[in-house]
Formats: C-alpha cells, structure tokens, sequence
C-alpha cells in the first residue's frame, strides 16, 4: 500500500510503500520513553521502501536490550517521532510510526508485541469518560 507523511512542522515529507497487514503496537519500555506515550503503533515498509522528499531526518541510534543497534529517525526542528529502521549499509526496511502517516486510519493494528511492559490501565480503554474534546 502506498502512504505518504509528513512531520508537524512539514519539514520532512515522504512517500512509501508498506504492508498493511504489518501493523503493529509496540508496548516495549524503549518506546515508552522515546515516544512520550504509553505504546507506539507501526507500519512495517517493503525494504527500501521509503523516499524522503523534504528535510532529511535526524537519527538517534539507540541499543536495544538484544545489544543490536536501531536508528530512531525524528524531525530536527519539530521533533516529530517518524520511523526506526537498521544501522549502516544495507537495505533498510523501516517502521513507520502512524502518527506521522497520512493514510493512518486505513491502518489497523493486527498485535501487540512487549506486551508484558503494557500500562495496566489499557485493558480498561472502554470505561473511561470521553469527550469529543477537551472538556471546560
Ligand atoms: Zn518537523
Ligand atoms: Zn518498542
């Protein structure tokens, strides 16, 4: 499936290709941290499969509990959280994080992974007050 994105600011832009079947939430302490929120969602593209087509990104390379590295790609101005893929040479098969992903509601997630590091308070979503807005 093609998607295109784009960061808050608009700096960086790109269009990709994903598998629409690879949707994931990823509720691992590393995404916690860096995300800001209590899970992140991703889309899995086909290698190589993703062109910028504006600022390039910043990478933040960060080492995961398996000792392997993975590059954390966000906007240099605006800070927007845009993708994780591989370090170094090599095709790079990327996780888009949706938030930044303009076709974001065709994309529906089919599991969560790190699960056993999920905020308790998910699995009680459904009961709690919601308002269309913020409230007065
Ligand atoms: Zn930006
Ligand atoms: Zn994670």
């Amino acid at each position: 499936m093609k998607v295109t994105g784009r960061c808050h600011c608009g700096e960086v832009t790109y269009h990709a290709n994903v598998d629409e079947n690879k949707v994931i939430n990823c509720h691992c302490t590393d995404c916690q941290i860096i995300s800001g929120a209590p899970f992140r969602t991703v889309v899995v593209s086909v290698p190589d499969g993703v062109t910028f087509t504006g600022a390039k990104p910043k990478e933040y390379i960060k080492i995961a509990e398996s000792g392997n590295q993975r590059a954390q790609g966000f906007c240099g101005n605006c800070g927007t959280a845009l993708y994780a893929t591989s370090v170094g040479a090599g095709e790079r098969i990327y996780g888009l994080r949706i938030g930044a992903v303009e076709q974001a509601d065709e994309l529906i997630p089919k599991a969560h992974i790190w699960y056993r590091s999920h905020k308790p308070w998910l699995d009680n979503l459904s009961n709690m007050s919601a308002f269309e807005t913020a409230p007065k």
